[in-house]
């Protein structure tokens, strides 16, 4: 058997639990030997009948001298009572509700016994002990499956036991094992002390002690994480044998820029520009992160370098996730650029204009034809240059843009921009002679732990804005217990009173009160009759965008109609059409709204100056950094802003935690105590990404992520295609296929 064997050909294992095993994703044999215990019992406390005292957890080994079932007085329970003896006394057993062991179990016979001592006033007896038969009174405790040693237990799933999973793992391993081939280089196991494979994958299962436990948990840590850093670290590497256009460096053009500008560039924003013109000069393709903190002016810093790039010849896309926030930044770049011969177009699903020329209405056709191939417009007046930097949405990537010669892109709040829509604008550089692929900017304002940055965002080099512009007001944050909720309504009043906007943030309902609840079910239970998994066929994200539209829904219910019905409050949720967003958030921006009430994975990038409060519900739902991203919100005019934490949970914990967003206001050190708090998954999402969850907890190994991205470098430098490792091409490619880091 191969360890991409299917299931099926195990034997022992019946249709039903092929079925329970393929529901957990388990199809082949070596998703069934990497579905790891989450923990070991202790049963290596192996003492004679008459040394056993109650309370303890004990091992005992036996001859069953009497076995029985019985029925409780109320005739509910079933009972197994047994005795047993090894001579040096008798002990009785009991079990609760499992009559069928007596067929199993028969005088005579010996056994192995695990469990908890107890005591009544019959005496001591060993309370539904787990239980394997022995063939004789001499055997290897390594023998042993389910007693007597360290026993594994797997993460609890509906239908599968632990003691059916180490029934069939068992024999499996036993069979599989010498003919198991370790992918990972010998040197590299050498080097970093990592267990063999096949020592690791037993020992993580039927683990001699705690200590190989744990080795073996290292090894597969350490496995995980390499082919991670392996795959990054190709695409990485990859790209960097492309070619990209040569931006000279035009220090001169970018000094009279930022001299004009009504404020002082930061260090920080000034050490980035800095970091990306060096990565313009080279002859491969940049893939820069740029992050920091919402208002810690990226777009400033964006704009240097692609008037760096323009003024070299090359044209510039700068993509927003959407319309309102390609207009906003189309209106703030043409402002910050006024100064410069540079044409600028927006381009969106439904807009294409040009800023500063004659061509007022050009059509959509039109508008294209000028970002590629300008001399076919000499019939519009003093238009013969190409459209310099295109301002857009997706729109941009669409197969019908084409430029002239693209340089580079800008991608403002995402977190990621695929490889392949890199390669669809690349390819859309028509007029060249040799293909190159534009330097890639990439915008985050969400702060990305270290550790995070080097494996998930381990192909993009980091430009870090870990300063804010001075003079920015401090947002006054509380929390805020319900016993204060009235009085942060009535606070509300008086703020909107004097004029000013709030922003309410609801969190998701948690997935049990989904569930359980009628109204979610989105489809007529009538028809859903027999068919038991209907749930899966709505996908996780799906079932939590439902859970967040119906907690906005409320909370906009309540607000508008109980708690402020005098004032106007409008709703925003990812279920709504993109028009009918965009319409309420233009309303809110034009002050025609006091309130809006909002989910959390709305977009909430826009500007309104005149917001200032940031209420956020359920507040010990979010990550630190999400609340801080939250906050970022308010506080962007002349007006004292406030954020108001909103918790009903009374677990000190919970306050604790929320507590270091009171006198933080760094997103960094937020994101690292998140990591460290709650993992990985407000970053990523790990949900669909593929990671398994004993990898996921090592994402904040910074230590050990910088030691196993050395090995992956070191062999990479080496063997780029990694054609001397056979097995490791072989798994990573596998690996690929399985992981989306996206
Ligand atoms: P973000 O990083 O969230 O994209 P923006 O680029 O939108 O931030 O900048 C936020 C605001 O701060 C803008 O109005 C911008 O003009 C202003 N700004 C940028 N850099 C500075 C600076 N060094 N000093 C003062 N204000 C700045
Ligand atoms: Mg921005």
């Amino acid at each position: 058997m191969t360890l991409n064997a299917l299931i099926e050909e195990i034997p022992r294992i019946g249709p039903a639990y092929i079925k329970k095993l393929n529901k957990l994703g388990i199809k082949k044999v070596s998703d069934l030997l990497f579905h790891f215990p989450h923990r070991y019992d202790d049963f290596t406390n192996i003492i004679s009948i008459n040394k056993v005292k109650a309370g303890e957890t004990a091992t005992i080994q036996g001859k069953i001298l009497e076995i029985k079932n019985s029925r409780t007085w109320k005739k509910r329970i079933v009972i197994t009572e047994a005795l047993i003896e090894d001579g040096t006394g008798a002990i009785r057993v009991i079990w609760f509700n499992q009559p069928f062991l007596v067929n199993n179990l028969k005088p005579g016979q010996i056994v192995s016994l695990s469990g908890k001592v107890s005591f009544t006033n019959e005496g001591l007896y060993l309370s539904s002990p787990a239980y394997e038969k022995v063939s004789s009174f001499k055997f290897q405790v390594s023998s042993l499956a389910h007693t007597a040693r360290l026993v594994p237990v797997y993460p609890e799933t509906e239908g599968l036991s632990s003691r059916w999973l180490r029934y069939i793992l068992k024999p499996l391993l036993e069979k599989i094992i010498p003919e198991l081939k370790d992918f990972l280089p010998p040197e590299i196991k050498k080097r970093q002390k990592i267990l063999d494979l096949s020592l690791a994958l037993w020992q993580i299962h039927f683990p001699k002690n705690k200590k190989m436990a744990e080795l073996s948990r290292q090894r597969f840590a350490f496995e995980e994480l390499f082919l991670i850093q392996l795959e990054r670290l190709q695409t990485k590497k990859r790209l960097q044998r492309e070619k990209a256009p040569q931006v000279l460096q035009n220090i001169q053009l970018i000094k009279e820029f930022s001299a004009n500008l009504p404020f002082k560039l930061t260090d920080a924003q000034r050490k980035a520009t800095w970091e990306i013109i060096q990565d313009l000069k080279k002859s491969y393709p940049m893939s820069r992160l740029l992050e920091g903190d919402v208002g810690s002016g990226k777009t400033v810093v964006a704009v240097m370098a692609a008037l760096n790039t323009i003024s070299a010849g090359w044209q510039v896309a700068f993509m927003a996730p959407t319309e309102i926030l390609a207009q906003q930044h189309f209106q703030e770049i043409s402002k910050l650029l006024k100064n410069f011969k540079i044409t600028i177009g927006l381009l969106t699903g439904k807009e294409s204009k040009i800023k500063k020329t004659k061509l007022k209405d050009l059509k959509r056709e039109e508008f294209l034809k000028q970002i590629l191939d300008p001399i076919t417009l000499k019939k519009y007046n003093g238009a013969s240059k190409k459209i310099d930097l295109v301002i857009g949405t997706h729109a941009l990537i669409q197969e019908k843009v084409k430029f002239k010669n693209l340089g580079m892109v800008i991608i403002d709040e995402q977190h990621r921009f695929g490889t392949e829509q890199r390669a669809k604008l690349a390819s859309s550089n028509q007029k060249q002679e040799t293909r190159t692929i534009p330097h890639l900017l990439s915008m985050t304002a969400t702060p990305i732990p270290r550790s995070l940055a080097l494996t998930v965002y381990g192909d993009l080099d980091l430009s870090l804005l870990d300063e804010m512009p001075k003079g920015r007001q401090k947002i006054i944050t509380k929390i805020v217990p319900p016993t204060a909720r009235k009085e942060t309504y009535d606070f509300i009043k008086k703020e909107v009173e004097k004029g000013r906007q709030i922003f309410v943030i609801c969190p998701r309902i948690e997935k049990s009160q989904i569930t359980n609840h009628k109204s979610f079910t989105p489809l007529d239970s009538k028809h859903l009759t027999g068919q038991a998994n209907y749930k899966s066929q709505i996908t996780n994200k799906e079932m939590l965008s439902w859970s967040e539209v119906k907690a906005v829904k409320e909370e906009y219910k309540k607000l508008s109609k109980e708690i402020f019905p005098d004032l106007k409050v409008e709703m925003l949720h990812g279920k709504m059409k993109s028009k009918e967003k965009e319409k309420i958030m233009k309303n809110f921006k034009k002050k025609k709204s006091d309130i809006l009430v909002s989910t959390s994975v709305i977009e909430v990038g826009i500007d309104v100056p005149n917001a200032t409060i940031m209420m956020i519900e359920g507040a010990d739902r979010f990550g630190l950094a999400q609340l801080h991203q939250f906050r970022g919100r308010v506080g962007r005019g002349l007006h004292q802003s406030y954020c108001f934490l909103l918790t009903d949970s009374p677990a000190k914990k919970t306050y604790q935690r929320l507590k270091a967003i009171l006198t933080c206001e760094n997103g960094f050190e937020l994101a690292e105590k998140d990591l460290k708090i709650r993992g990985p998954g407000d970053f990523f999402g790990t949900r669909q990404s593929g990671i398994p969850d004993f990898t996921m907890r090592n994402l904040s190994d910074l230590p050990l992520i910088k030691k196993v991205r050395q090995e992956a470098n070191l062999i990479l430098e080496k063997e780029p295609n990694l054609e001397k490792y056979p097995l490791l091409l072989e798994k990573l490619k596998e690996f690929k296929k399985r992981v989306h880091l996206e």
